[in-house]
């Protein structure tokens, strides 16, 4: 990585302190220390540079428990300008390039860094609880440095050409004083290592802090844009603080992990929760200095790593392992407890894809480490422990503690059964690898086991090695795993993208449809058109397609024609309808008129989307998030993120709520606002349908019910949707549960064509339509008694015509020959009777023939005829081809039949002729 020149790192602070720049031998990185002495950077990295000091002798003046810590933090900025910025949510709802909150800086982009909005204040501090998943298998042997779930202080200020806050001197200066003033940390125990930042397509110069040789904090000052790999200077230069709350919690304890830092007293009380007794902290504290040597990097394995720590210690590896594999469980147990009531508290719901499939990817990783503790059976009281410690914290943890105990053990459930099936799985897997030369099981197979069947890879390893294959789990799988999810594919754009270029120039489309949702005709002048079809207006009432609602249709009147509009899409600010029949021509005066009855059906499917949506949330749980939604005139469908199929009570229990606000009549506003006055005022539940671009944002509501930012079309009231009835629900994926509705006019057709069905059963069944569900349990009840008392009677006459064909038996060769034409009759009880004759004759060739429209036959062959050389498939074949067609089956039985019903005694007759020859 290319080094900033230093000038971008050096501050009045250094000069004023005396700080001097040196170069670590062991990283090669540039770092200020005021120690002339100071010979590495002083950070305990995972190339030894140096060891943590602070254990056991905190550099602080007191210890800090973590809500002291966050409290400092904040209090410090507070007290020196900056406004407290309550936490955002941890899923990126704002965004639609990231799922998860990773930095506190997250929460500000891209709308404030690019100056599209302006910040909530500046300059701010905030502490943001973050979820950073790529770190996932060093939780726990780095006895807290890393964590999937942490909290992040940040201080920010963003400067733009016209206000300039604080740039470097000042952020240097700040982090200073609150290490040294607000902590006590005397300033020759601040070590400042420079850095390059990259992020997001930002980046700038940072210093990392190094005290007690911990890294705990970041200072980035984000300057440029990253344009094809060169660096451009961005109008707002932001300030991007990090400072590790756990972090510095730990250094000020000097304990020997941040989990002894974060949890304090209930550690033990955690941990006799699972069974396990912690060691005492003396014999934690020469593995917890050494413990940046766990850090996983590429080329050294954990094994490696560990004998190292040995090393350093003077202790026998076998022993430190021993002593530390259930401590290093323990504490990613907790960490991902933590981080797995965080997500589901925010509305995630465990599923195969996106953050579901990242809050699956935690719980199972738990479960897998409470099994390695023999103490699977505590996680749910584990999970109620987490819940009850930190709702203090998080108050939106408070509100969902029914939802998580519930999706948990649901999950848990789940898991086992993927287990069970995963071994047959495997098993298989790892059989045809072997038939087919291979003698190992390749990590691509052991993701691919995860990722689309959910086996652990602990568990396909351990199958695999049964079955004779080399396999290993790659030490970093988990967290290669999450990375495979934590970004995501930008969402398509729909759009022309090939017009693009014909359309510059050319002025935003006025946009009548946001002017007033019912205008059904209106006057415009046409601007362009493009190969004929494409037209292009000054003003528009046509909807173009988005946000689920489709696009508007209707005609296009000019003064000597006439064309037919067939779709209208939205490119940049412009409309492009789609035109069939001869364009009008440009520069025209023309008169645009909507098919109304179909856009004001979509109107009320949009509005009746929302209504169902609130129901919905109200019913099942603020779980419940919008995953997609398609408006459409006949039927609309909402799909929601919910845990398990909805009911018939549940269904019911929605629509009615939801029919409850169309006969309330509420009025549906609609409202441009900015979009930082939206999100305070409506919060992250405004972004329903996905994050949405601009500076405005236009937010729709149903006063006291449901608000969106949406930028679709809508009724006036609620009332005018007429009636909401809730068709079915279907799971459509894991975690995703799609309801299919129809609305108004459609609704009641919809009614109908149930009660007809339902009218047509009860004159089926000759009753009145009231007795229906009874006469048709009765019927039903008939129809099984009365198939008993046929199977009774078949076996019955079976018996007889069993007796009556062996009676008829001829000999043949020494064998018994039974042939007969038996009429109407099912293939099930030729099969029967043949069975039968064959248990009790063990010579028997039987030939069965039944007769309709057309001729089929069994035949089956007894023990001694088989032996005698006979082979049923092989006389059917011959005795099919005598009836018009064929026959086929094993050597013991055989089936077949044919058209030529007149020819069924010929081929009787022919059976004894080809069992003569054969015996021959
Ligand atoms: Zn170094
Ligand atoms: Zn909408």
């Amino acid at each position: 990585m290319a080094q900033f020149p230093v000038e971008e790192y050096k501050v009045e602070l250094f000069d004023e302190l005396g700080y001097i720049r040196k170069r670590c031998p062991l990283c090669g990185e540039y770092f200020w220390t005021l120690n002339p002495d100071q010979e590495t950077c002083g950070e305990a990295t995972a190339e030894g540079c140096a060891y943590y000091t602070f254990i056991g002798s905190p550099p602080t003046k007191k210890a800090f428990s973590y809500r002291e810590m966050r409290e400092a933090f904040l209090s410090f900025f507070e007290e020196r300008g900056h406004k407290r910025v309550k936490p955002y949510p941890v899923v990126a709802r704002w965004r639609d390039d990231l799922l998860f909150v990773h930095a506190s800086i997250i929460d500000f982009q891209p709308y404030v860094t690019e100056g599209i909005m302006p910040p909530p204040a500046n300059p701010l501090v905030i502490v943001q609880p973050c979820m950073r998943f790529v770190d996932v298998d060093n939780v726990g042997p780095t006895f807290g440095r890393h964590l999937t779930a942490f909290e992040m202080g940040g201080h920010h200020a963003f400067n733009t050409p016209e206000q300039e806050v604080y740039w470097r001197d000042e952020t240097v200066r700040f982090h200073h004083e609150f290490v040294t003033k607000a902590l006590g940390v005397r300033d020759e125990d601040v070590i400042y290592k420079e850095g390059v930042w990259v992020g997001g397509g930002n980046a700038g110069p940072d210093l990392e802090t190094i005290i007690g040789g911990l890294e705990v904090a970041t200072l980035v000052f984000m300057k440029f844009k990253v344009v094809n790999g060169s660096f451009q200077e961005l109008p707002i230069r932001t300030v991007d603080t990090g400072y590790g709350i756990e972090r510095f919690t730990w250094l000020s304890q000097g304990a020997v992990s941040a989990f002894h830092a974060i949890y304090g007293r209930e550690l033990d009380r955690l941990a006799s929760l699972i069974g396990l007794e912690l060691p005492d902290p003396s014999l934690l504290a020469g593995p917890a200095r050494y413990s940046s040597l766990m850090t996983l990097k590429k080329g050294i394995r954990k094994s490696e790593a560990r004998a190292r720590v040995a090393k350093a210690l003077g202790m026998d590896v076998e022993e430190l392992e021993e002593l530390l594999r259930p401590v290093e469980a323990f504490f990613a147990i907790l960490d991902h407890t933590k981080c797995l009531i965080l997500m589901l508290a925010d509305g995630v719901v465990p599923s195969n894809v996106r953050e579901g499939y990242l809050a699956r990817l935690m719980l199972r990783r738990t479960y897998r480490l409470l099994r390695l503790l023999g103490a699977e059976e505590a996680l749910m009281d584990l999970i109620e422990a987490q819940l009850k410690l930190w709702k203090r914290d998080y108050e939106r943890l408070a509100e969902s503690e029914d939802y998580i105990m519930e999706i948990v053990a649901l999950e848990r459930e789940r898991y086992k059964q993927t287990i069970s099936r995963g071994v047959g799985l495997v098993r298989r897997l790892a059989r045809e690898l072997r038939k087919s030369g291979l003698k190992e099981l390749p990590e691509d197979k052991l993701l691919e086991l995860y990722d689309s069947h959910g086996v652990p890879p602990e568990l396909a390893v351990e199958v695999a090695r049964q079955e004779g294959l080399v396999a290993e789990v790659p030490e970093d799988f988990y967290a290669r795993v999450a990375e495979r999810h934590v970004s995501m594919p930008l969402r398509a754009r729909e759009g022309l993208p090939e017009l693009k270029e014909e359309l510059e120039g050319l002025p935003p489309t006025k946009l009548l449809y946001y002017e007033d949702a019912y205008v059904r005709e209106f006057n415009a002048k046409v601007l362009r058109v493009l190969d004929g079809r494409y037209v292009v207006l000054d003003r528009t009432a046509f909807y173009p397609e988005g946000g689920g609602q489709p696009a508007d249709t209707g005609r296009i009147a000019y003064p000597g024609g006439e064309c037919r509009v067939v779709d209208a899409r939205k490119i940049g600010r412009i409309v492009v309808h789609v035109v069939e029949g001869a364009p009008p021509p440009e520069g025209a005066e023309v008169k645009g008129i909507l098919d109304w009855e179909r856009r004001h059906d979509l109107m009320r499917a949009h509005t009746a989307t929302h209504i169902v949506l609130g129901a919905a949330r109200r019913i099942l749980g603020k779980h419940v998030w919008q995953a997609g939604a398609q408006k459409g005139v006949e039927r609309s469908r909402l799909d929601i993120t919910h845990y398990r199929h909805l009911g018939l009570k549940e269904l019911q229990a929605i629509e009615r709520l939801a029919n409850q606000v169309v006969r309330a009549n509420l009025p549906v506003r609609t409202a441009w606002m900015p979009r930082e006055e939206a999100e305070a005022r409506y919060g992250f539940r405004l972004y329903q349908g996905g994050a949405v671009p601009g500076r405005e944002i236009r937010v729709v509501e149903i006063p006291g019910w449901d608000v969106e930012a949406c930028g679709g079309t809508h009724c006036s009231r609620t009332g005018e949707i007429g009636l909401i009835k809730l068709l079915k629900a279907e799971r459509i994926q894991d975690g995703v549960e799609r309801l299919i509705f129809a609305i108004g006019e459609h609704a009641l057709r919809a009614v109908q064509e149930q009660e007809e069905t339902l009218s047509e059963v009860a004159s089926t069944l000759n009753v009145p339509l009231e007795d229906v569900a009874r006469a048709a349990r009765r019927t039903v009840e008939e129809l099984k008694s009365a198939r008993r008392e046929l199977s009774r009677l078949i076996r019955r006459i079976a018996d007889l015509e069993v007796e009556r064909l062996l009676a008829r038996a001829e000999d043949l060769a020494g064998l018994k020959l039974i042939r007969a034409d038996l009429g109407q009759v099912s293939s099930d009880y030729l099969i029967e009777v043949a069975n039968r004759i064959c248990k009790q004759e063990e010579k028997a060739i039987v030939l069965l023939f039944a007769r309709d429209k057309t001729a089929r036959f069994v035949l089956k062959l007894g023990p001694m005829a088989l032996r005698a050389g006979l082979c049923a498939a092989e006389l059917a074949r011959e005795l099919g081809r005598v009836v018009g067609g064929g026959g086929s089956g094993t050597e013991a039985f055989a089936q077949g039949g044919g058209p030529k019903t007149g020819e069924v005694g010929r081929a009787l007759g022919l059976l004894a002729e080809l069992v003569k020859r054969k015996m021959a």
